[in-house]
Parts: C-alpha cells; structure tokens; sequence
C-alpha cells in the first residue's frame, strides 16, 4: 500500500505502528502497535481494511466468545460544562 495521502494530496506516507480507539456506542477497546501509513504533511493514518477487521473481530470475541484481553483499564468521563 504506498501512493498519495487520499485526505491532502502529499506523496509520502510512512509505515507507522500507533493506538487505535476501536468504538462500538458506549464500548471501546484501545489496541496498541496498529501498522499503518501516516501522511508526512497531514499527519492522517490510513489503515487497511483487513487491519480493521482484524481488530473488530477481536472486538466481538472479547465482548461476545468471553475472550480475555491482554489488559482493562478503566476510562474517566466528564462533561466539558462540568469542569
Ligand atoms: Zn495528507
């Protein structure tokens, strides 16, 4: 996978490994080291699609095979109007 950034037009993307917030309504699961292309010039990251679905399913093993994650953490919320 190489070629132009699809979001700005800039020709160089670089293989990258970063955290991927995979979200489904009120359930998350945060996956670390993701291969991906980031653009040099806007910074976006592109995931192929098997990646992706690599991912969700795990996503659907954990919340519905009783898969064990590698770990849990527990995530604060606030309403920005109540700070
Ligand atoms: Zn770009």
């Amino acid at each position: 996978m190489a070629g132009k950034c699809p979001f700005c037009g800039h020709r160089n993307m670089t293989a990258k490994q970063v955290e991927y917030l995979y979200r489904l309504g009120e359930q998350f699961m945060m996956v670390t080291d993701v291969p991906c292309l980031e653009c040099e010039f806007c910074g976006e990251h592109y995931f192929e699609a098997a990646v992706l679905k690599r991912i969700e399913a795990d996503f659907l093993a954990i919340q519905h095979s009783g898969k064990k994650p590698t770990k849990t953490i527990q995530v604060p919320v606030e309403a920005y109007s109540n700070l």
